[in-house]
């Protein structure tokens, strides 16, 4: 009894001892499982754990990718003879898929372990290279790693070359590891998913900076196409891949580079014109990206490459139209990942604005040829000048104008070095200056006179244009000439018709009738002598009188006018206020011009003002000058007709003035020689109230 008791004991203690030494074996497994997640490090220590506590010859791990697709080769204890085999036993990948058939894999999904014998199924299964040649075992042991339902790896072992069989020890131990190694190898396997991610998301990162950097370079456009197709290839390993403009109006697609076809793009352009093009087509309407994983269940798909399996197109949009779509093809059935898919929109987007910038700069050059062009072609002289006084353009008529060389880089010279002692280097500085525009005449070295125009642009600095009025200005001498030479001439016979009717007169040799007829012709030579007189006078003005010019008080001859004009103004009962201070500054000018001005002015204020009317005269202190105002409150002058006054022989055709007699010369001699004053005339009238006529003059002492 004692003896059974001992005995029972003795198994017991066995048995306990046994647990004790598995629980030991269990805590210093998981003692050195943990290790760090890092993947490569996690695998050597399986395997060194296989040699130490399985004790087997030969083991080999089997690692799920992290798609779970397929059953890769993690790490192996020994090396096969063959070095070709070896290098077949590394690329080793199971596909799990359910089309997988092996009874192995089968028996692994199922969490089956499978001891295997050559007496057993080894032979069944030597078909299957990868196993039988590989390991070549005569017996082996598999123990799949279950996490959540789901195969994540699988150990193998067996005893080779000893040739033994794996003990129920061996075994067992086996059994243990696989049980601890599960929740290390699930870490270790997020911890390379991780690290994959980030890697990817670097690489990402690295290619867009690079694709930005490059893009943002590029204003080629074809540039730009070839190198988005580039890059989209790189990234997502598509075989072939298309670029197309499209024409959301037409709803046409212009395809502009194409990328790893077999056919030739003649002979795609002829398949897309019979079938359309597809899944691009859709994608340019709609606007979305599309990932088509399995092109042949797109029944809208259009074959243009023998092995394509699956598409992925993107839409290149600006301001919420599509104006590209680049599409991919891939010979993989789900070819195209989310990743690639979001990469593929990432370039797009960049490809977008690279394309507006390739566009912007083709447009901008276009438009600058288009007007330089027109710049070189003018017959008008063009100059910009910027702000620092530098050239900035200059074209060919201004070169021939100021006598420069047409091969010579001018833009960027100052315009005292290239304008050097030509009229236009004083023109220019009289507007800068006076800091605002300028317009006058310039006689050229080339001999040509212009009518120059400068203008200040406060971003750009000057711009100068000059137009040649050479033909107009020899024209003008020419009737001037005919003009004086004509009144001149008119002259001679007028004072002989005039002796010879003052001489009837005198004799008194006519009737009565006859004499008052005589008086009316008196009266119409006088008038014929007066514009005689006064086209030669504007004819010498404008010629360019030589004027007496002198410090000369305004008032002073102000004060004559009106005494000279005082009997005229009392036969219609008007009033002449003359108010202007004593103490006005004097100004420049020739005394009997001025008068001459006056004398016009105050004249045709009386003249067209009905009886009883009023004339008022002041002036006034501007900034160099002195502004004289002659106002009246007659007939007025109507916006049409103020454009015209100053012309010569303009007078205005109303009923209240067809009884007014006049030539229409006086303003246009008044215009005339205020301006050889370097004075200014204007008017401001309103029709059946009056008018005030404005002279400025400028002042004797001033300091410009
Ligand atoms: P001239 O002065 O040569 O004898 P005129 O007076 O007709 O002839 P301008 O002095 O040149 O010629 O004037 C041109 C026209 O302008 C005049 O015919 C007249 O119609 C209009 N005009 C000039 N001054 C005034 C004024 N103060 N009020 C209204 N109309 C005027
Ligand atoms: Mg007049």
């Amino acid at each position: 009894m004692q003896n059974t008791d001992f005995d029972r004991l003795q198994a017991e203690n066995e048995g306990l001892r046994t647990r004790s030494a598995r629980l030991e074996t269990a805590n210093e497994l998981a003692r050195r499982l943990r290790t760090p997640a890092d993947f490569p490090v996690f695998l050597s220590e399986i395997l060194s754990i296989l040699q130490d506590y399985v004790a087997c010859e030969r083991s080999l791990v089997l690692i799920c990718d992290d798609a779970d697709e397929t059953l890769d080769y993690g790490i192996s204890s020994f090396m096969l003879p063959d070095i070709d085999q070896q290098f077949q036993l590394e690329k080793l990948r199971i596909p799990l898929t359910n089309s997988s058939e092996h009874p192995l894999v089968q028996a692994w999904l199922h969490g089956a372990h499978v001891l295997m014998t050559p007496a057993s199924a080894i032979h069944d299964w030597a078909a299957d290279a990868w196993l039988g040649d590989l390991i070549g075992s005569q017996q082996f042991v598999s123990m799949p790693l279950f996490s959540d339902e789901r195969l994540i790896g699988v150990l193998l072992v067996d005893n080779q070359p000893s040739a033994l069989p794996v003990s129920q020890d061996q075994y067992e131990r086996l059994e243990l590891l696989a049980q601890s190694a599960v929740i290390p190898l699930t870490h270790a396997r997020m911890h390379r998913k991780t690290k994959q991610q980030l890697a990817d998301n670097m690489r990402e990162m690295y290619i867009l900076q690079q694709i930005d950097r490059e893009l943002n370079d590029s204003i080629n456009l074809k540039r730009v196409f070839e190198m988005t197709l580039d890059w989209v290839l790189r990234f997502t390993n598509a075989q072939a891949a298309s670029l197309a403009l499209y024409n959301p109006d037409t709803d046409e697609l212009h395809f502009l580079v194409e990328y790893g076809y077999d056919q030739s793009p003649e002979q795609m352009a002829m398949r897309r014109a019979n079938s359309g093009s597809g899944i691009t087509q859709r994608v340019a309407r709609s606007g979305r990206a599309e990932v088509v994983s399995d092109v042949h269940a797109d029944p809208e798909y259009t074959m243009l490459q023998h092995k394509t399996q699956a598409q992925l197109a993107v839409p290149v949009l600006r301001e919420e139209r599509v104006i590209a779509v680049i599409t991919l093809e891939s010979r993989r059935l789900n070819g195209f990942t989310p990743t690639h898919l979001e990469f593929a929109g990432k370039l797009a987007a960049r490809a977008g604005v690279a394309i507006d910038n390739a566009r912007l700069y083709q447009e901008a050059i276009l438009e600058r040829e288009k007007l330089s062009h027109i710049l070189n072609n003018t017959a008008d002289v063009v100059i910009v000048i910027g702000v620092d006084e530098r050239i900035l353009l200059i074209n060919q008529s201004a070169l021939s104008a100021t006598r420069l060389y047409p091969g010579q880089q001018y833009v960027g010279q100052t315009t005292n070095q290239v304008f050097e002692g030509t009229p236009l280097i004083e023109a220019f500085q009289k507007a800068r200056r006076l800091g605002d525009n300028h317009t006058g005449e310039v006689k050229m070295p080339n001999d040509r006179t212009f009518h120059i125009n400068i203008r200040r642009f406060e971003e750009i600095g000057w711009i100068v244009v000059m137009h040649d009025i050479t033909p107009f200005k020899e024209m003008d001498r020419l009737k001037s000439e005919l003009i004086a030479t004509v009144s001149h001439d008119l002259k001679q016979p007028l004072s002989v018709m005039t002796g010879y009717i003052e001489l009837m007169q005198m004799q008194q040799a006519v009737s009565e009738r006859g004499q008052n007829a005589m008086t009316m012709i008196r009266r119409a030579m006088q008038n014929m002598r007066q514009l005689i007189d006064d086209l030669l006078d504007l004819a010498k003005i404008e010629s360019g009188i030589k004027l007496d010019l002198q410090p000369v008080e305004i008032p002073t001859i102000v004060n004559d006018c009106v005494e000279q004009l005082r009997n005229m103004a009392y036969t219609k009962s008007m009033t002449i206020n003359n108010n202007l201070a004593d103490s006005l500054p004097q100004v420049v000018g020739d005394r009997m011009r001025l008068r001459q001005i006056l004398i016009n002015l105050i004249g045709n204020a009386v003249k067209y003002t009905p009886d009883e009317g009023q004339v008022n005269i002041w002036a006034e202190l501007r900034s160099g000058s002195v502004r004289v105002a002659v106002q009246d409150n007659g007939l007025g002058i109507s916006p049409e007709d103020q454009i015209h006054i100053f012309e010569r022989f303009y007078r205005v055709r109303r009923p209240e003035t067809d009884a007014i007699e006049g030539t229409g010369l006086g303003l246009a001699i008044v215009k005339s020689l205020v301006e050889a004053h370097s004075g200014q005339i204007t008017v401001e009238s309103k029709l059946g109230e009056g008018s005030t006529f404005f002279v400025s003059l400028p002042l004797a002492h001033h300091a410009d």
